[in-house]
This record gives structure tokens, C-alpha cells and sequence, in this order.
């Protein structure tokens, strides 16, 4: 039987993934909503390839061309009903920032099962996202590497038992560059990771470490895990994604090459595993895999996040509301690469804290957030 596919998110760079393993796989996928932020030349190019039943663009504007038999529509509600889509089977979101947590909200009131390649969602909603899903009896799969592994460690099994679950961080593009350098670094230097290819505001959350903060969060969620029982080490080859210990002192690791079709193709294909796009690991050659402990002084962002991860409430959803002004402001050549932290923990101290209760009331502390690190800005 074929599974059917919504796609939110479909032109970066997890959704035109998520295309090439649904192609692969024309006999078990079939992408009948495919969703997007702005659209463009690219979306209109995949709404006329893939024909599926809905196409929407979550901003107003001029009515795209679509081949006959798609149903075309922009504006929050077509979002919304994109994320919603009855005829879908699973809900696969790929977009990045504050908008995956109400797409994720959406598809699982609607009894959706979930493909979360959306870490913001969990880090700013966790406290809700969770209980819905849990309320609805759907399943929120994980697409993220690290968490993927984690789940694959757990043999898919999100509520096993462990006694610690360790994530796996490459200290992204700028690990090796003198701290005192780092004020200076561009945008380019900061954008060149040099295991993985990302978006760019994802790329930059690697090298500020922003990003493993996220997903420490974004693991206690998904695995029921007190901030005590997530560790972080350092792994400069991205080949070990992350590893869970157990009580008896076995440690399980999943390794592969890095490579985000693997976590997505798995997301979709679960409890099944089918050919995918990774070459064969060859230990060997590799010689050596290194870990060490993370450098708090050279990660600030990451201590915010862990300090955030603590405390909870609605302070995780303003840690990434501020994450994304800042970052931006970096990539625009606004402030420097040192300033992304001072821009955060400056927003949040400001900031009242208040329980993650409503959709709404994240809402307003991502808005607020917002507001006071653009603030910062001027
Ligand atoms: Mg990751």
C-alpha cells in the first residue's frame, strides 16, 4: 500500500530530500500535499513534476500556474490545511523555524502521524506538541540525525528504558579557529561545516553549538529524558550520530556516514529499512573517531541552551525566537559572529518567565523575544 505524503517545507533542503527518497520509492510514496513558505520558480517546479492533490503557499500573493487536477491555495489557512491534509497518511514537516511548531500542532490534531524534521517545534512547544500527540494517539517520528539514532539505539521504541542518551556534536565550521579570532570570523567561514550540508541558518547554529542546545531539548521531549540524563561529546567525523547507555552498561551507537537521507528515508519507511543513498562505512580507512568533552567558553549559545533546557517553560521558545533574529542579523552583516550570544542572553534576561501552557502565549513570548533582540540590533 502506498503511504501518502504531505510535504511542509518542500523546497529546502530536508523537503527536496524527502522528494528524492519518496521518487526512489514511487511504489510505497505518494506526495499528495506539498507545502511552502514563499514559493518561487522551485515550488512551481515541484507542484507541475509531482501533481499532487494540494499545493499551498503559506504567503499571500498571485495565484501560481498548476497542472489540472492540483488544488491551489496561499494564506495561513491553506498552510493550515496543508498541515492538516485529509487525504494524507503522514504529516512530513520540513520547514525550519517557529512556524514548524504550529505545523506540527496542526497535523497532530488532526490524528496525523508525524515525520519532525523540525527541531524548533519541540524546542519552542515541546510541552504542548508532546501531550497532544500523546492525547491523539499519533506518532511523532524523529528526522533530526542524532535523534534518529537515539530512536534506532532504542530499536524505535520511544518510551524504553535507559540511563542516558549521548549526542553527538562536530563543533561545527569554526572549531578550530582561535577564540580570540572568532569576533571576525564572515558569514561565509561560518557557513563552510565541514561534515554536513545544511541550511544556512542551521549551518551557523553549528557553529555557535545553538543547534546541540536545541537538541538537547528536542531529545527530552522525544524521549521522556530529565536534562541530567542527556550528555553532549564532541565528534569531530560525524560518523557516530549519538548513542544511548543502558542500565547494564552497554552503550549502543548507530554510525553511518553523515547523511540526512538516511534519518528521512527512515522516518518513512520504519520499522523497514530499503536501500538508501549512503555509501557502505569503511572503518577501516576511517582509522580513528574522536570524542571529546564540548568547550563551554567557545560555545556560549550552547550554555544558554543547556541553562534554558532547565529551567523550561516558555524560556526554551524565547532562546530560539532570539537564536533566529541574531543569527539573521549575522548572515546580513549587522553584528558580529561573538555578538549572536550577547544578542540571546540579553534578550533573555529581559524577558519575564511563564509557563509553555498555549500555542498562544508561545506566540507572544516568540513575538516579545523577537522584539527585544531586534532591539539590540539598532
Ligand atoms: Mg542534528
Amino acid at each position: 500500500m502506498q503511504k501518502k505524503i504531505a510535504l511542509i517545507g518542500s523546497t529546502g533542503s530536508i523537503g527536496r530530500q524527502v522528494i528524492r527518497v519518496a521518487e526512489r520509492y514511487p511504489d510505497r510514496f505518494r506526495l499528495v500535499a506539498l507545502a511552502a513558505n514563499t514559493g518561487g520558480g522551485l515550488f512551481a517546479e515541484q507542484v507541475g513534476g509531482i501533481r499532487p492533490a494540494f499545493a499551498a503557499l503559506r504567503t499571500e500573493g498571485d495565484a501560481l500556474a498548476v497542472p489540472a487536477g492540483v488544488r491551489f491555495a496561499r494564506g495561513e489557512g491553506a498552510f493550515e490545511e496543508a498541515c492538516s491534509f485529509p487525504g494524507a497518511d503522514i504529516v512530513f514537516i520540513a520547514v525550519t523555524g517557529f512556524a514548524g511548531l504550529k505545523a506540527a500542532l496542526c497535523a497532530v490534531r488532526a490524528g496525523k502521524d508525524v515525520a519532525l524534521a523540525n527541531k524548533e517545534s519541540l524546542v519552542a512547544g515541546g510541552e504542548i506538541v508532546m501531550p497532544a500527540a500523546e492525547k491523539a494517539g499519533v506518532k511523532i517520528l524523529p528526522v533530526d540525525s542524532e535523534h534518529s539514532a537515539l530512536w534506532q539505539c532504542l530499536a524505535f521504541d520511544r518510551k524504553a528504558p535507559f540511563s542516558k542518551l549521548i549526542l553527538t556534536a562536530s563543533g561545527g565550521a569554526l572549531r578550530d579557529v582561535p577564540l580570540k579570532k572568532l569576533p571576525y570570523v564572515t558569514a561565509k567561514e561560518a557557513l563552510a561545516h565541514p561534515n554536513w550540508q545544511m541550511g544556512a541558518k542551521i549551518t551557523v547554529d553549528c557553529a555557535t553549538m545553538l543547534n546541540k542546545g536545541f537538541e538537547v531539548i528536542e531529545a527530552m521531549h522525544l524521549y521522556g529524558a530529565p536534562p541530567e540524563k542527556v550528555e553532549v561529546v564532541m565528534h569531530r567525523e560525524s560518523v557516530v550520530h549519538s548513542l544511548v547507555a543502558f542500565e547494564d552498561g552497554a552503550v549502543l551507537a548507530q554510525m553511518s556516514y553523515p547523511s540526512m537521507e538516511l534519518p528521512i528515508q527512515l522516518a518513512l519507511t520504519y520499522p523497514m529499512r530499503l536501500r538508501a543513498n549512503v555509501a557502505p562505512l569503511d572503518l577501516a580507512s576511517l582509522g580513528a573517531l574522536h570524542f571529546s568533552s564540548p568547550d563551554l567558553a567557545r560555545y556560549p549559545c550552547f550554555a544558554l541552551a543547556l541553562a534554558c533546557a532547565k529551567e523550561g517553560g516558555d524560556l526554551p521558545c524565547a532562546l530560539n525566537a532570539a537564536g533566529e533574529v541574531a543569527v539573521r542579523a549575522f548572515l546580513d552583516g549587522q553584528i558580529k559572529f561573538t555578538q549572536i550570544a550577547e544578542i540571546i542572553e540579553d534578550t533573555l534576561g529581559k524577558l519575564p518567565r511563564r509557563p509553555a501552557e498555549s500555542y498562544a502565549l508561545l506566540e507572544e513570548t516568540d513575538a516579545a523575544a523577537r522584539r527585544l533582540a531586534r532591539g539590540r540590533l539598532r
